[in-house]
């Protein structure tokens, strides 16, 4: 194979005719083809690999049995090796007396002694049958009869107890065939062979490159604006997971010079390329230009309607495949798993994966891009009337939607939407589904983890859904979870939770948060003032900007309440959680906030407590009994969680 190295003149018409490529979206299938078509057929390189090593590899030609498995004839249990003739008469009432030959076989003894008419050798599970016998009575249907001779009180079948050589597997039989996958009994097939080397299709050389000024590996220290190399890691290991050997290069910052060379090196070391990032079409996206002049036929398709994943790019150069998948890391395993391991799995000999699948219903809408292939990423739990898919409520950004998913459900480019109540396919991302023994739905607090952390080491699981107090509370009328974990205050009684419970749902008292406002330490237009004061200092300064929450979130009504009708700058920058808060205001972008105290203090920022919010639970009370949640309830009210959540600023009720 070439090392892709030949250079494509750049003229005008190339340059006009890729970017008309570039911005041509294909539909899935119809990529699929193109990426196909541009690398198969293709021989499948082999390799010799001693037995320890071909785990997870696929075999490269079909395997023939050298010799008979059993080798000999052999004993199945411990007894006698007799003729069965000599027992024909025997019976319960009615023993038949041997003599014994002089000797005993065990495993790994070859006999010496042949079993005359009216003898027997004592003989061990997996001995080889002597000479003369044809058949093996069990110790247990026997009884010594002096030193030299035993009763038999049993007649025997000739055959009986016997293993014949090659009964297993005969010399000569096709053991494996060439694409078997070799796992734990494949091995032990060749190993009871004799077999110590086998070839086997050599694994595919995976270069991974991530790209971006703003990536740093993880153990180094983010600098502002950084973030960690999530991709390089990830797509390393799915590589790995599929057969391929990955060869991970790092992160290379966007510029055109030294993604060129990074990418040359790789291609002429490895059998593929993967990339991260770039693919944007913006400024820093330069690794498609780039493949343009790394060899033929260069980028089959470069825009894929699918979502996440659009951006996707799939080039082949000089017969080796490259591919760009899109940044975000959820769109990067989408993509490589849905197009990349198929080729990957191909060019390793491997047969394509066999997802497990199961049926579940949806229980909200789920809105969909008309055009767009659409993962939709699951959390399952049990329902009332089986399984429900949750969908993860996270972006393409988020990683986490990825790891704490059960699976993914698929809809189709021509549909708007998934209804609720929509019964779906969902493709598990484990061999079998794994449903939690406790799910607790609602708002989310890193005080719950503290108080889960009692039932995890107690070896049950636990599956959180955060979808905020209002998604919670639907899903606990639904009986779709155990727990809601609520934080929803009533304007009208001025009290939390309590005046949000219907039939069926009883309140568990959580704890209580203290909500106040952040600022930076040393900032004097905040220290040493009131909550009150404080905001209306800030109401005055200009130059302050503050940084608000969502609509409907309980901190919100608090906000409103403070600004009294004011919009100062910052006003509009509404995040949905309290870490978004805090690192707005510890990274400049704002230099006041509310949040809750644990928060503050985990971020190093001065804090002016302003009131006390109640994190409660809404109980389903037809799910009570069930043991998890007595561990739940348990778990909540011991010292340990107590103590605990104390250390971590809340205030247990
Ligand atoms: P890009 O396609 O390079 O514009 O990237 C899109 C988004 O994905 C940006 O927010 C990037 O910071 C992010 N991203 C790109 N590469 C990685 C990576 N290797 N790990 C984590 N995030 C990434
Ligand atoms: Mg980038």
């Amino acid at each position: 194979m070439g090392s892709g190295m030949t250079m494509i003149p750049q003229s005008q018409d190339r340059s006009a005719l890729e970017q008309e490529q570039f911005l041509k979206i294909l539909s899935r299938e119809e990529a699929m083809a193109r990426f196909e078509a541009a690398l198969f057929p293709r021989a499948i390189p082999s390799e010799t690999r001693k037995l320890a090593d071909t785990l997870g590899t696929a075999l490269a030609e079909d395997v023939t049995a050298p010799i008979d498995v059993p080798p000999f004839d052999r004993s199945n249990v411990d007894g006698f090796a007799v003729r069965s003739a000599d027992l024909a008469a025997a019976g319960e009432g009615a023993p038949v007396r041997l003599a014994l030959n002089g000797e005993t076989i065990h495993c790994g003894t070859a006999p010496r002694m042949q079993v005359a008419t009216g003898t027997a050798t004592p003989i061990a599970t997996g001995g080889p049958l002597p000479r003369g016998a044809d058949a093996v009575v069990m110790v247990e249907h026997t009884q010594p009869a002096g030193p030299d001779a035993v009763d038999v009180r049993r007649a025997a079948s000739p055959g009986q107890f016997v293993s014949y050589a090659g009964s297993d597997i005969a010399r000569g039989e096709a053991l494996l065939r060439a694409g078997t996958l070799v796992g734990s009994r494949e091995i032990g097939m060749l190993a009871a062979c004799g077999i110590a080397e086998v070839a086997v299709a050599r694994k595919p050389r995976v270069a991974v490159i991530s790209t971006g000024d703003e990536l740093v590996q993880p153990g180094e220290v983010l600098a502002p604006a950084e973030i960690h190399d999530t991709n390089g890691a990830i797509v390393a290991a799915a590589i790995d997971e599929n057969g391929g050997e990955a060869i991970f290069l790092g992160a290379i910052p966007d510029d055109e010079a030294k993604l060129e060379s990074a990418m040359r090196r790789a291609l002429a070391d490895a059998d593929m390329l993967v990339l991260s990032g770039g693919t944007s079409k913006g400024a820093g996206d330069l690794s498609h230009r780039i493949i343009s002049r790394l060899g033929q036929p260069g980028v089959v398709a470069h825009g894929v309607a699918l979502k996440p994943g659009k951006p996707l790019c799939l080039a082949v150069c000089d017969g080796k495949p490259v591919v760009i998948l899109p940044g975000f890391p959820t769109s990067a395993m989408f993509t490589f798993h849905d197009m990349i391991v198929p080729v990957l799995r191909r060019m390793a000999g491997l047969p394509p994966r066999s997802d497990a699948k199961v049926s579940a219903t949806v229980p909200v809408r789920i809105a969909s891009e008309l055009g767009r292939t659409e993962f939709v990423m699951v959390s399952l739990v049990e329902g009332r009337g089986g399984l429900i898919a949750y969908p993860s409520g996270k972006g393409s950004g988020a990683i986490t939607s990825f790891a704490q998913a059960d699976g993914f459900l698929r809809i189709d480019a021509l549909a708007d939407q998934m209804p609720a109540g929509t019964e779906a396919e969902v493709t598990l991302f484990t061999p079998h589904v794994r449903v939690p023994d406790l799910v607790i739905v609602g708002s989310h607090c890193t005080g719950l983890d503290l108080v889960t952390a009692q039932l995890a080491h107690a070896g049950l699981t636990v599956r959180s859904i955060a979808v905020g107090s209002l998604g919670g509370l639907a899903a606990a009328k639904r009986g779709e979870c155990d727990l809601a974990p609520i934080h929803l205050f009533d304007d009208r009684s001025e009290t939390y939770n309590t005046p949000y419970l219907v039939e069926g749902l009883e309140l568990v008292p959580g704890w209580r948060r203290m909500q106040g406002i952040v600022f930076r330490k040393g900032d004097k237009r905040f220290e040493g003032l009131s909550a009150k004061d404080a905001v209306a200092a800030a109401l005055t300064d200009p130059a302050c900007i503050m940084v608000n929450r969502n609509q409907g979130a309980g901190t919100r009504i608090l906000i409103d309440r403070l600004l009294g009708g004011a919009r100062p700058e910052g006003y509009w920058n509404q995040p949905r959680s309290h870490n978004a808060v805090a690192a707005a205001v510890a990274q400049q972008r704002a230099d006041w906030g509310m949040t809750i105290a644990p928060v503050a203090h985990a971020v190093g920022l001065g804090f002016i407590p302003l009131a006390e919010e109640h994190y409660d639970f809404a109980l389903v009370t037809a799910r009570k009994q069930r043991p998890a949640v007595q561990a739940f309830l348990d778990a909540l009210g011991s010292g340990e969680a107590r103590t605990a959540l104390e250390r971590a600023g809340f205030r247990p009720a």
